[in-house]
């Protein structure tokens, strides 16, 4: 693949030159340099930010129907499907995600997003209140109507992490511009560059200013974003601990906000459940991205008659895990995203065993990759849920696993953490499988491994997140609800 230089902002319709150059970004696989990303200035965020408010506030997109949104989205997905072989091959090259995560995950998704998120533009949100008397304080009731509208929120700064960035910024800009905002698109600097190819993609097609992309190395460009008094929502998905920092810069503009935040989510595995495929759910952790992915059980909490064969079958399952070039179709866990995560990963199970855990298998580069941000699966046992292993996200190929006796503990477990993302419940027993999914204090609980619908709330209780994302709950989120009530 040639090296792809996308080393420009787009400001207002112009793809200018970022004001402190460009930077490179790197192969997790190889190492070697993929192309280069925009470094952008402070000063270009918001000026970003300012050419949004004036697309919002002075241009046709504000005059235009939802309809008229929902054919430039469904052109959007039409020019971004038309260019899907060339994009696959880059978010492979990017994120170092497999073929087989990067083709339907990565990129595939991408189209889909933006072509429900047109469908749901065409909907109407209107509520309309009948006439009805209502006491009037100066006289006698008079008869009210009204009408609930929805109304764009303004301008959307779309913060997004390195995991999936092209279809998580989908989700954002999809719903966000269904909805009649103009954004500001800022991704993480790891792997910018397939998202600069989307924006690209999206401002052939819509009013100058509607998209704008900036992009930096440091936190700068995003801090900015936060603070910016142009910028009325912010749409972030990462971390708890920047989503804590954007909690506070953003409440002192009074801004909306909308948080997907980490997790560190509890998979329950009662001993009547079909243990075959919870142990093939359980592995998702090493084969789902190499374990880079918000909503993944890293929490095994396994029926303790059952707890010794489970991880001693998740133990034969890692080492058939084939480890590689993640463009090869056959490979199932490619590299890590970047030096800093392998590092981070190797962090935690460094502390892992210095807190008294065991390793089962892992907890090491895999032997024959010289290069590349390569780690094992890895499974700890002997763990209990006080270790830091437990309770803070590691996000990477790490599970960590303890046993439980009945469902009150299996109960207490999962709900003790500082996470409240997913949740998973495998048991035959309906009943139970219920009971569970009803206590457990997270936004999304599957039981028996059921897939989550496209137009379902996603969000997280607690430090996961706040608002909800997903269907018309994100049609929601980037709306402000007004009422015009009027009187006979
Ligand atoms: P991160 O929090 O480090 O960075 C996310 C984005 O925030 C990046 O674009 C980054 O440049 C930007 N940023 C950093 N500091 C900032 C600041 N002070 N102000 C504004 N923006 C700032 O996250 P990451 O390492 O890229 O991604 C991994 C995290 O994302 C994990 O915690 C994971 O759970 C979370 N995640 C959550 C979901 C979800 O839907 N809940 C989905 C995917 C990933």
């Amino acid at each position: 693949m040639e090296t792809v230089d996308r080393d420009r902002v787009l400001i207002g319709g112009t793809w200018e030159p970022a004001a402190r150059g460009r930077y490179p970004v790197v192969n997790p696989a190889t190492e070697e340099v993929v192309g280069f990303a925009p470094e952008a200035s402070v000063e270009q965020a918001l000026a970003a930010a300012r050419a949004a408010r004036r697309a919002f506030e002075e241009g046709s997109w504000r005059k235009t129907s939802g309809r008229e949104r929902a054919a430039m989205l469904r052109e959007i997905a039409r020019r971004f499907r038309a260019r899907m072989p060339e994009l696959v091959e880059l978010a492979i090259a990017e994120t170092g995600a497999v073929r087989r995560i990067a083709e339907p995950q990565q990129v595939g998704a991408v189209a889909v997003r933006l072509e429900r998120y047109a469908d749901l533009a065409e909907e109407s949100y209107e509520e309309s209140f009948p006439p009805r008397p209502v006491p009037h304080p100066q006289g006698a009731p008079v008869f009210s109507a009204g009408l609930a509208r929805r109304e764009p929120v303004g301008v959307v700064a779309c913060i997004t992490p390195f995991n999936f960035p092209m279809t998580n910024c989908a989700g954002k800009i999809g719903p966000a511009l269904a909805c009649g905002n103009t954004v500001v698109v800022k991704p993480s600097p790891v792997d910018p560059l397939g998202v600069a190819e989307l924006c690209a993609i999206a401002a052939e097609v819509l009013p100058p200013g509607v998209v704008n992309f900036v992009c930096g190395s440091g936190p700068e460009i995003g801090e900015a974003l936060t603070t910016s008094p142009d910028v009325d929502m912010i749409s972030f998905t990462g971390s708890s601990a920047v989503g804590a920092r954007i909690y506070e810069a953003a409440g002192r503009g009074v801004k909306r906000l909308l948080l997907e935040l980490g997790g560190k989510s509890p998979n329950v595995v009662f001993a009547d459940a079909d243990l075959d495929r919870a142990l093939a759910n359980a592995a998702t952790v090493w084969t789902f991205h190499a374990g880079q992915a918000c909503i993944l059980g890293t929490r095994l909490l396994v029926e303790e008659s059952v707890y010794e064969s489970f991880t001693r079958r998740l133990v034969e399952f890692a080492e058939r895990i084939r480890i590689g070039d993640p463009r090869d179709p056959e490979v199932v866990m490619g590299p890590l995203v970047s030096r800093a995560q392998l590092e981070r990963v190797e962090n935690y199970v460094a502390r892992g065993l210095s807190e008294g855990a065991r390793l089962a298998c892992g907890g090491r580069r895999p032997e024959g990759f010289p290069r590349g941000f390569f780690y094992e699966p890895t499974l700890f046992v002997e763990a209990t849920n006080d270790m830091t292993i437990a309770r803070e996200e590691i996000f990477g190929p790490v599970l960590v696993a303890m046993p439980f006796r009945d469902e009150e503990e299996a109960v207490a477990l999962a709900n003790d953490s500082e996470y409240g993302l997913y949740g998973y419940v495998w048991t035959r027993d309906f009943g139970r499988a219920l009971r569970v999914a009803e206590a457990l204090r997270a936004g999304t609980v599957q039981v028996n491994g059921s897939p989550l619908q496209a137009d379902a709330p996603f969000g997280g209780y607690k430090k996961s997140g706040v608002g909800r994302d997903g269907g018309k709950y994100a049609m929601e989120a980037y709306t402000e609800l007004k009422y015009i009530g009027w009187t006979m």
